[in-house]
């Protein structure tokens, strides 16, 4: 896969070369590219922004700088698929990351200050695929840590990046719920013994409270979450509960 990021801070990228993402772009399972908006800007403050139409506090990313950059960015085969990270997208959720995980290329747009102004996602879209997608209920200062957050969701998936992909299949959201507590040694700490059940060896037995914990968890932190999924998804054991 191929990602390229727009900002005008390329520095606040520098962890995607870190840990797990830097080893999958040092093993070519994923190239990354950070440009610096403002080599497009065309005066000698180098301006990105300017003063919002109709008044306001704050300022709007200028469209005559991000056209043309994303024109050059955006260029080449095959087209990418154009992320723009805002509270007012839609949410970014696993299945998203599960779609993106199969494009070959992505470019995300890093917005500041109000935000970038909105010809230029009107525009984009009728040459690409674009998406307006937020993170979260909340407002950051720019879209750089939401494209931290999206990019190391996407490449957990991508083929080679995970030492063992059975982890990310058991991950919260593989299957609709959240994934129960887990424990390691040592066998008690501080008087707090792991469950019996995952000292036993018993497999069956094992799944089955696992897959308990799951739906109890699921239940008290999230129950929209069980509310969205199929009935088939459960079993005559899990409707017990
Ligand atoms: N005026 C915008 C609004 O109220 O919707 C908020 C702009 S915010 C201060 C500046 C930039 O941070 C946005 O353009 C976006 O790139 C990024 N951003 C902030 N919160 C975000 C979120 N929840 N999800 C994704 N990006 C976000």
């Amino acid at each position: 896969m191929r990602i390229d990021v727009l900002t005008i801070f390329p520095e606040y990228l520098a962890p995607m070369r870190a840990a797990l993402l830097g080893r999958a772009i040092d093993r070519g399972l994923l190239s990354l590219d950070v440009h610096d908006l403002r080599n497009w800007t065309h005066d000698v403050h180098r301006a990105v922004d300017d003063s919002p139409y109709g008044g306001g506090p704050g300022m709007v990313m200028k469209p005559d700088v991000w056209g043309p950059a994303l024109d050059e960015v955006c260029a080449g085969d095959p087209t990418p698929r154009l992320v723009v990270p805002t509270p007012a997208g839609r949410p970014f959720t696993q299945e998203l990351v599960h779609e993106y995980a199969t494009e070959q290329r992505l470019v995300f747009a890093c917005g500041r200050y109000e935000g970038i102004d909105q010809r230029v996602v009107d525009d984009a879209a009728t040459r690409m695929r674009v998406d307006e997608v937020s993170i979260g209920d909340y407002v950051l200062v720019g879209g750089e840590v939401a494209v931290l957050v999206m990019v190391e969701a996407v490449a957990r998936f991508l083929p080679g990046v995970l030492g063992n992909p059975a982890s990310a299949a058991q991950d919260s959201f593989s299957d609709g719920l959240l994934e129960g507590p887990s424990y390691t040694r040592p066998e008690v700490w501080r008087e707090r013994p792991v469950p019996d059940v995952l000292r036993s060896g018993n497999h069956a037995l094992i799944d089955r409270w696992r897959r308990d914990q799951s739906l109890e968890r699921t239940l008290r932190r999230r129950p929209e979450l069980l509310d969205a999924l199929p009935d088939s998804s459960f079993d005559k054991h899990d409707r017990a509960l």
